[in-house]
């Protein structure tokens, strides 16, 4: 299954599909909203609380609500689009979400990732546990961490940081190999602060400090919660609220004229006041007829395997990181150790470049090796699978790219177009940051 930018699909009567047909009358909505997605259901709920009356229309392109917010059931097994765990800093926006959730198993999880190195588990993040490290390679990575090359102007990429902030034996061992892996890009053509908050920042003092300190998760995902039907039940909750008919799935926005301010659709035209798009920022571009530099929009695909097996495999570990270039996924996480179960339900993903495709049959196979290889699976049995493509999954962000998407935004909102979320805004960022973001814009306009 693969989740493109304009998919086709077949509707559920749940969310209908749009009625109508361009150059029919012509509806009108006070606000359209392009993506069923975190973000755009998020914004139809907090316009919705102050304007109960305004008219909402969220147009979706695939056939069901949710983005990456998806999750499957399948021989027993609850599998997301790629893991997808909850970390909420404003109580207010959790308190939200739970509310509307009323007796579902919400459970909260203290983290349990691990970078399997050489070999050995090393506790995340690396940096501040290079003494789980053999000792010879902890002292190289403390001696080159002290002498590491600073410089009077500030880093110019994402790779230079690594290499000025944590030094060579830090940055070779596992930031850029694994990050390569995992963008599959050069990392010195990222802007330095490609990952923002997301990269775990440490400098000498906290990383000394960490040696003696008791194994405590830490990082902004260091407790996270996760409903035992998956991520989903986010997306059913922000649906709940929404009047019948407000989502129209198999209905994707296909030109916008920003002008006569209206949406088309394959069977309608809608009149709008303002619009918010959550579709990727070169998407919306481009179907508003918006001169671009497309070139700039560069981004990972990653193929996520999802994998059901027998019986239990490791306990005690929630995801994995995997910077051996030789192992073709980057990541395996264990959803049985999170919401509990006796059968090993396991994410794995794997990067790769824009335009890359992939054999699934062969890659699947070539997991599964990798995986016995690394001992995670012995002889165990593989029962269910499932498999999709995030396209894109972690934007580049680049000094253009950054540049484009500031011109493009702001061109756009004089326009009443607003372009939001992870792929609207085109950077790195969590659900919760969507909703933060898609408040904030309601309470705005
Ligand atoms: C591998 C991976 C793991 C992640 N893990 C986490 C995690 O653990 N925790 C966390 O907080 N975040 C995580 N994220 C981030 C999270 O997925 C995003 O922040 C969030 O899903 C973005 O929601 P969105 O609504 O902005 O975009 P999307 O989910 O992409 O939704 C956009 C919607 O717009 C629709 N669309 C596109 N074009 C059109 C069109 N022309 N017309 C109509 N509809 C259109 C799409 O079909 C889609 O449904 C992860 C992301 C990835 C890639």
């Amino acid at each position: 299954m693969t989740v493109a930018e304009h998919p086709k699909g077949t509707g559920s009567p749940a969310h209908p599909k749009g009625t109508g047909s361009p150059g029919g009358s012509l509806a009108h909505a006070n606000v359209v909203i392009i993506g069923a997605g975190v973000s755009g259901l998020g914004y139809a709920n907090w316009w919705r609380e102050a304007h109960p009356d305004a008219k909402v229309i969220v147009l979706e392109a695939e056939s069901e609500p949710g983005g990456y917010c998806r999750t499957v059931v399948r021989d027993g097994f609850v599998w997301d689009y790629s893991g997808h765990f909850f970390h909420f800093k404003d109580p207010a926006i959790e308190a939200w979400l739970r509310a509307r959730m009323p007796g579902q198993d919400i459970g909260t999880v203290e983290r349990i990732a691990k970078i399997r190195y050489a070999g050995r588990d090393i506790d995340f993040p690396f940096q501040k546990h290079i003494h789980q490290l053999p000792q010879d390679e902890f002292i190289e990575c403390l001696v080159e961490l002290y002498f590491r090359p600073t410089g009077e102007a500030p880093p110019r990429s994402f790779g230079e940081m690594l290499y000025r902030k944590l030094g060579k034996g830090i940055t070779e061992k596992f930031l850029r190999p694994y990050n390569e892996k995992l963008y599959a890009i050069d990392l010195d053509k990222l802007d330095v602060d490609a990952m923002g908050r997301f990269f775990p920042h440490a400098d000498i003092a906290d990383i000394i400090a960490n040696m003696r300190k008791e194994k405590t998760p830490q990082g902004y995902n260091a407790t996270f919660t996760y409903p035992a039907g998956g991520a989903i039940q986010y997306i059913n909750a922000l649906l709940r609220d929404l009047p019948a008919g407000t989502v129209a799935v198999d209905e994707p926005a296909v030109a916008l004229d920003l002008a006569a301010h209206t949406v088309t659709t394959p069977r309608r035209t809608i009149r709008f006041d303002h619009v918010v798009s959550s579709a990727p920022l070169r998407t919306l571009a481009k179907i508003c007829s918006v001169p671009h530099d497309a070139s700039v929009f560069t981004s990972n695909k990653v193929l996520v395997f999802n994998l059901g097996f027998d019986r239990k495999g490791l306990r005690d570990l929630h995801w994995m990181y995997f910077p051996d270039p030789s192992l073709v996924f980057y990541r395996v996480g264990w959803y049985d150790n999170i919401i509990g179960g006796d059968r090993q339900s396991l994410y794995v993903e794997i990067g790769a470049p824009d335009g890359a495709t992939f054999d699934v049959d062969a890659l699947r196979a070539r997991v599964l090796a990798d995986l016995k290889r690394e001992r995670i699976i012995t002889d165990h049995q593989l029962v269910a699978h499932h498999h999709v493509v995030l396209d894109p999954a972690y934007v580049h962000i680049t000094k253009s790219s950054l540049a484009e998407t500031a011109r493009l935004k702001a061109l756009l909102a004089a326009r009443d177009v607003h372009s939001v979320g992870r792929y609207g805004g085109w950077t790195y960022c969590s659900i919760e940051d969507n909703l933060l973001e898609t408040r904030a814009l309601a309470t705005r306009l």
